[in-house]
């Protein structure tokens, strides 16, 4: 798909041009200029020669069926993951990518290992979110209902065109998803939380922290010598008294290394007045440099998190077997 040219061609036509344009790819799933047939032959015709649906893609199936994963190739061949999964009782999110890989270096991250190669375009966060669209729609099952942005890339690194998109995704005439639906997860990036704070439209806000201290958060991402711990919880403290919304923090849980019992002590006491916050253990997915924490270690992390007041969840991990599952997205091929 190609749709860098879009908006040049729709400079010089009427407002409500662009919204038929829009509603026609994005609501109507229209896979062919002429199925647009409210729009004039000759605007068709340009639309045509310069932007092409179709959707340059490798689908991966799990063998439960409940997670698929796909590897789109952009229009300058770059390519990229992202992953539908489907919930009991009908719910489907699907886990959209905002980057061509990550700069941000966390070294539990399969992302992270490839470096920054682009930010994607608002357009190119959207035609991943329509590729599932389209099979849904296909197989006749239900509508996407959640988006996460927990895919390839730190997503307050390319703010402009991942806003752009969560407003088209939660658009009447786009894809229609509530904004309560969508979630954006970052690594910290205070600027970021700060810019969320203010929008008008509310979206949940993750926060990736798998370390209780600045020392051993140093170590496994980076960006935490730029944004320190401290100055991230504030933020998010910002966040949270200005818009009154829950926050999740996402944990991953390393094998002797941020598991123990004194990691978790660290945890009840940044936590202590936060009382709007999630603590969300999420097993880790291999990727080379760790192994996942042991199951009575996670049991007996957890105990010790809840009997100290935290409100703590689990995330159940999709896809492990197609390498769909969080950390593990890398264009391999
Ligand atoms: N860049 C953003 C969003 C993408 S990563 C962020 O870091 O928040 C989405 C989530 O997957 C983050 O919580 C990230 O820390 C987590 N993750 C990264 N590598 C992982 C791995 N190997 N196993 C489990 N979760 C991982
Ligand atoms: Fe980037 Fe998020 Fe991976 Fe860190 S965890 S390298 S911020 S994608």
């Amino acid at each position: 798909m190609n749709l860098n040219e879009l908006d040049n061609l729709l400079v010089d036509e009427k407002p409500f041009r662009a919204k038929q344009v829009l509603r026609a790819i994005y609501k109507e799933l229209i896979r062919d200029w002429d199925e647009a047939t409210n729009l004039s032959l000759e605007f068709r015709k340009k639309l045509k020669d310069s932007c092409t649906l179709d959707i340059d893609s490798e689908l991966f199936v799990s063998d439960d069926n409940n997670t698929c994963k796909a590897l789109i190739t952009l229009s300058d061949g770059k390519k990229i993951e992202t992953v539908l999964m489907r919930h009991e009782g009908g719910r489907s999110t699907v886990c959209v990518s905002c980057q061509v890989g990550c700069p941000m270096g966390c070294v539990f991250c399969a992302t992270g290992k490839m470096g920054l190669v682009r930010n994607l375009t608002s357009h190119e966060i959207l035609e991943q979110v329509l590729f599932f669209a389209r099979m849904l729609k296909d197989k006749e099952e239900k509508e996407i209902t959640n988006i996460v942005f927990m895919g390839m890339g730190e997503p307050f690194l390319n703010y402009e065109n991942v806003f752009k998109a969560i407003r088209m995704i939660n658009d009447g005439n786009c894809f229609n998803i509530g904004s309560r639906k969508i979630s954006v997860s970052t690594c910290g990036v205070v600027e970021g939380i700060d810019m969320m704070t203010k929008e008008d439209m509310q979206v949940n806000l993750s926060i990736s922290l798998h370390a209780p201290n600045d020392e051993l958060r140093n170590e496994l991402m980076p960006i935490n010598k730029q944004y320190p711990l401290e100055k991230v919880l504030e933020a998010v403290d910002r966040y949270i008294a200005e818009t009154s919304r829950k926050v999740m923090y996402e944990y991953i849980m390393l094998k002797g290394k941020n598991d123990s019992l004194e990691c978790a002590e660290q945890l009840v006491k940044l936590f202590r007045k936060r009382s709007l916050s999630m603590l969300n253990l999420i097993v880790y997915n291999p990727t080379g440099n760790f192994e996942p924490s042991d199951p009575e270690t996670v049991k007996a992390f957890k105990n010790f998190l809840e009997t100290h007041g935290v409100f703590v969840t689990q995330r159940y991990e999709f896809g492990q077997d197609i390498k769909a599952a969080c950390g593990q997205l890398a264009s391999r091929k």
